[in-house]
């Protein structure tokens, strides 16, 4: 079978509804750790194995022999480590034949500190021996267009990036990009840079809200204190609102800019350009 973890997150669903249009759903599996909330992909034929990263006994169930298994990577920063060691040496057990895993873009080059947890899975992986590919995605469009409505508020984007550029792509790239991988050939052992074919500034990213909405909206660049605070004050938990400026400095050294075409080429198509993004935001 195919294999998708966190298959009922917003990546997950993308990714199976591609494999959908490629293969008959008696070969996707989805891995998630509520079946209710797979109940529509149960219902459309795909596979349902409940297991949560949390728990060993429980991934034991979760592979087969000669698999292809997507790991898409927990949402519980600071935890997964132990989530995403448990799921390889599941799958090292089950003898997969592929062992897929979304990164972050730059892998083991990654100096942020979100991308610790990345660069020890990787590591992980190679440390099993399984035939591996690594998708190191780059930044969500949605990241940004999320939230958008905050920004129209307040006609302002806020960040600490400086003139730092982000070469982001839709979700939905991203998930194509898996799909691509997990149903095509000669992708062992590899490691993907996935990111969008432009990159672009934050007041770039303004300017074009501002062309799209027909309101006044500007990029306000702040010192690291003061976007933790407006992160914080804005709802943000403190600690992942300090990891977000982390990743505003990342950008501004330009480690999120990387435009070298990796996620085009698997995809076969140009990437969503962060214009569509904004207008399907504003739309929606
Ligand atoms: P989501 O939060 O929508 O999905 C995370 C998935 O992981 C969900 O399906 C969730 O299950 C599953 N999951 C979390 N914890 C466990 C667990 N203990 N056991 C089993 N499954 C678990 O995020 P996205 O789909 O948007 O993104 C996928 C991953 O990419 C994120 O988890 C994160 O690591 C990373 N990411 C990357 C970004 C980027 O810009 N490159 C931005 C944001 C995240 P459930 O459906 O039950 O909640």
């Amino acid at each position: 079978s195919i294999v998708v973890t966190g298959a009922t997150g917003a990546l997950g669903r993308l990714v199976v509804e591609e494999l959908l249009r490629r293969v008959p759903p008696a070969e996707v599996a989805a891995v998630v750790r509520d079946g209710a909330k797979a109940a529509d992909l149960a219902k459309r034929g795909v596979e349902i194995r409940i297991a949560d990263y949390d728990s060993p006994e429980s991934l034991a169930g979760a592979f087969r022999r000669g698999d292809r298994v997507l790991l898409i990577s927990g949402s519980e920063v600071g935890r997964r480590i132990p989530q995403h060691t448990a799921v390889i040496a599941a799958a090292k057990a089950a003898g997969v034949s592929l062992l897929a895993y979304t990164g972050i873009l730059g892998g083991p080059e990654a100096d942020f500190e979100l991308a610790a947890e990345h660069k020890a899975t990787e590591q992980a992986i190679l440390d099993s021996g399984l035939p591996h590919t690594f998708l190191r995605n780059g930044w969500y469009h949605e990241n940004y267009t999320g939230r958008l409505a905050g920004v129209l508020e307040h006609g302002a984007v806020v960040g600490s990036a400086g003139e730092g550029r982000v070469a982001s792509a839709a979700r939905a790239d991203y998930a194509a990009a898996a799909a691509a991988v997990l149903t095509g050939e000669g992708h062992e052992n590899k490691a993907y840079e996935l990111s969008g074919d432009t990159a672009w500034s934050l007041a770039e990213y303004a300017a074009e809200v501002a062309a799209q909405s027909g309101r006044e909206v500007a990029y306000a660049e702040l010192p690291a204190d003061a976007h933790l605070s407006a992160l914080t004050g804005a709802g943000v938990p403190e600690g992942f609102a300090a990891l977000l400026v982390d990743v505003d400095a990342a950008i501004s050294r330009g480690r999120l800019a990387h435009t070298g075409g990796d996620l085009s080429r698997l995809i076969g198509r140009p990437t969503t350009p962060i214009s569509a993004a904004i207008s399907a935001a504003l739309a929606g």
